[in-house]
Formats: structure tokens, C-alpha cells, sequence
């Protein structure tokens, strides 16, 4: 072993979902929204002036900032932008989650939590999920460092109650709890309203799935001005301009058009329920998914064949080889077109 070698800072990274570029696939591994973003960014993008790209940008993102208060009805000091919301979480995980005692999450959920704990040298404990995928509100009554959940939990689909989410901010009072909320624009209910009367809660959410801005990387935290104060000084000594110009344009951009916002994600909850009819009628089960997302298993075949299977017939969805889940796809609600290849795929896959 080299004498540097043990200065190195080693870490097993995250595994994004493969990102396949194939003219006829049918790609259902990442939870990328099937329609384009609002025509509005389109027109941004080509009205950008690239002679002002020698600038840097406004480092304090101050037109996203303002319009994602104004979309969700909070003043500016309540919002925090980032490189997605795995950049934004990131920064929450390095700002908030310093204490000796270990962090809280549940053993099945988003991969990226263990990676931010091991990088960042904080010690977790993971809490089980019940045997229908809930979590379990008093498993985080115990003394600990943070707590952090998706909602809907990732990549199972469930939506916690809001009753269990601030049962888990009452017993929680003195550490940081982030809500992360990728998904909640498909159905699920935002711990939003949980803000005024909890100042140790972070709502987190992003641009990549309801907006479908996956490729131009928006995320943002919304908590108490004095905790997005924290996050901010963590920022600037990091990298004081995450967002350039083109993400802020863009964000702006989809952020005005309402009406288009919630038609597609109308369309992908429509799409997604009649996905799981066809899904049961094949032998599919799962939980109800509040997501654009649906977790589901066989009651014959082994996940790991049919993802392979699909593969091989260009559609992809995603396949996670861990405990608990190991039998498991997790499927990407797409377009109806794209869905019925799936199924038609799956009835004569199944029926052979
Ligand atoms: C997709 C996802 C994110 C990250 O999304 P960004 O593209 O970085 O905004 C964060 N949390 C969960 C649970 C996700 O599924």
C-alpha cells in the first residue's frame, strides 16, 4: 500500500439507473416524466443570449428562488436551490446531520442516504419498514442525529399519513427532519403545512420527475428562513454558483405555466391507475403507489427474469438485487402508448 493511500477518502458510490440510448427503447428505469417540459422553456432556452454566458450567474439564483415561493406560497428566505434535490440533500446531510448519534432512515428507500452518510462520515441506523412497506412511527422515537424519508417513500411508492409524518416531528423536536418529497406532486400530500408549526422541518423537492426537467438538474428545500440561513453559508463555502444560467431561465420558464404542470401529471396518475389494473389482471401485486412509479411482483415469475427479459426487448425498467426487495420491479409510468408495449409484452412473456 502507497503511503497516500490511506488519506484517501473511499467511498462505494451510488449507481444511477442506466441511461440507454437506443431509437425504439422503451425506457422505464429512472422515473424520467414521459412528456416534454412546458413549452415555455423551450422558448427560454432559445431567447438565452450565449454572450452572457461570460457572467457568472446570480448566486443567490434570487428569480428561482422568488418563484418557487410565489408557486408554493412562501416568502424567499424559506427556499433553498440546488443541483437537483440530490445536490440540495446533499447539502442538507453536511449542514444538518452533525451530531455523534446516528441518523434515521428506513432500511428500504432512496440508495443515495447511505452514500451521503458514508462521504460525509455520519454514523445511521436504519429502521425496517413494516411487512406492507409503512413506516413505523415509533421505530424513530429513539434518541438519534436526524431523520430523513422520502414521501412517498422511493422505490416502494407508499405515502406515509400526514398523522405519522408529525407524529415522527413530535418526537423529534431537537434534530432536523427532511421530507423528501420527489414525488409528491402524483398524489401524495405535502408535509408543507407542517412548516408553521415545526421549524425543524425541510421539505425537499424537485424539478426531474412532475416538471420534467430531469436534464436540467432543479431541486429545492423549503424550511424556516433560519434553517435555509444555514444551508445557505454551507453553499457559499462549497460553491457559490450552482445554478447557471440556463437552469434559472428554465426553472422560471416551467414554473409559469401552471395549467400544463397539472395536466401532465394528471395524465401520468391517469395512466399509472390503469397501468395497475392491466398489472393485476396479469398476477402483479403491489402497493398503491402515489407516485409515478409502481413497485410490483409476480406471483410466479422471478423479478430478475423478467427484468432481463424486458431488457433484452429494449424496454428497461429498474431492478434493485437487495434483501427485502429482490423480487420486486420498479416500473416507470410512461405514456399509455409505451405502457401498452409493456403489457402486451408481459401478457405473452407470462403466457409462454
Ligand atoms: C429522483 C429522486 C431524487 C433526486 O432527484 P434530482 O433529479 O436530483 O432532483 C431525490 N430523492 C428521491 C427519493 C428521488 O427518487
Amino acid at each position: 500500500m502507497k503511503d497516500w493511500e490511506q488519506n484517501i477518502r473511499r467511498v462505494v458510490p451510488y449507481t444511477p439507473g442506466e441511461q440507454p440510448n437506443k431509437p425504439k427503447m422503451i425506457k422505464l428505469n429512472t422515473n424520467e416524466n414521459p412528456y416534454p417540459p412546458a413549452p415555455g422553456v423551450a422558448e427560454a432556452l432559445h431567447s438565452m443570449d450565449a454572450d452572457r454566458l461570460r457572467l457568472y450567474p446570480d448566486p443567490t439564483a434570487g428569480s428561482l428562488v422568488a418563484a418557487i415561493a410565489a408557486d408554493q406560497g412562501l416568502s424567499p428566505e424559506q427556499v433553498f436551490v440546488g443541483v437537483g434535490s440530490d445536490d440540495v440533500l446533499a447539502m442538507c446531510f453536511l449542514t444538518f446531520f452533525n451530531s455523534d448519534k446516528p441518523i434515521l432512515f428506513p432500511d428500504i428507500t432512496y440508495s443515495f442516504y447511505d452514500v451521503w452518510a458514508d462521504v460525509f462520515r455520519i454514523p445511521y441506523e436504519t429502521q425496517p419498514l413494516d411487512e406492507n412497506f409503512d413506516i413505523v412511527p415509533g421505530d424513530y422515537y429513539r434518541e438519534n442525529g436526524g431523520v430523513i424519508f422520502p414521501n412517498p417513500n422511493a422505490p416502494t411508492g407508499v405515502e406515509c399519513p400526514q398523522a405519522d409524518i408529525e407524529d415522527i416531528l413530535c418526537h423529534n423536536r431537537d434534530v432536523i427532519v427532511i421530507v423528501d418529497e420527489a414525488y409528491v406532486d402524483f398524489g401524495a400530500k405535502s408535509a408543507l403545512s407542517l412548516l408553521e408549526k415545526y421549524d425543524n422541518l425541510i421539505v425537499v423537492q424537485t424539478f426531474s420527475k412532475s416538471r420534467s426537467l430531469a436534464g436540467m438538474r432543479i431541486g429545492y428545500a423549503m424550511a424556516s428562513p433560519e434553517l435555509i440561513r444555514y444551508l445557505n453559508d454551507v453553499k457559499y463555502s462549497f460553491n457559490s454558483y450552482t445554478m447557471d444560467q440556463t437552469a434559472l431561465a428554465a426553472g422560471v420558464a416551467s414554473l409559469a405555466d401552471r395549467p400544463y404542470f397539472e395536466e401532465t401529471t394528471r395524465w401520468i396518475i391517469a395512466t399509472r391507475e390503469r397501468t395497475k389494473e392491466k398489472l393485476r389482471a396479469l398476477g402483479f401485486s403491489f402497493r398503491d403507489s402515489r407516485s409515478n412509479f409502481i413497485f410490483a411482483s409476480h406471483e410466479r415469475c422471478p423479478a430478475r427474469e423478467l427484468f432481463e427479459a424486458l431488457r433484452a426487448s429494449d424496454i428497461y425498467v429498474r431492478y434493485f438485487d437487495k434483501p427485502r426487495i429482490d423480487n420486486y420491479l420498479r416500473i416507470t409510468v410512461g405514456t399509455d402508448e409505451e405502457m401498452e408495449v409493456l403489457i402486451a409484452f408481459l401478457e405473452k412473456y407470462l403466457a409462454s
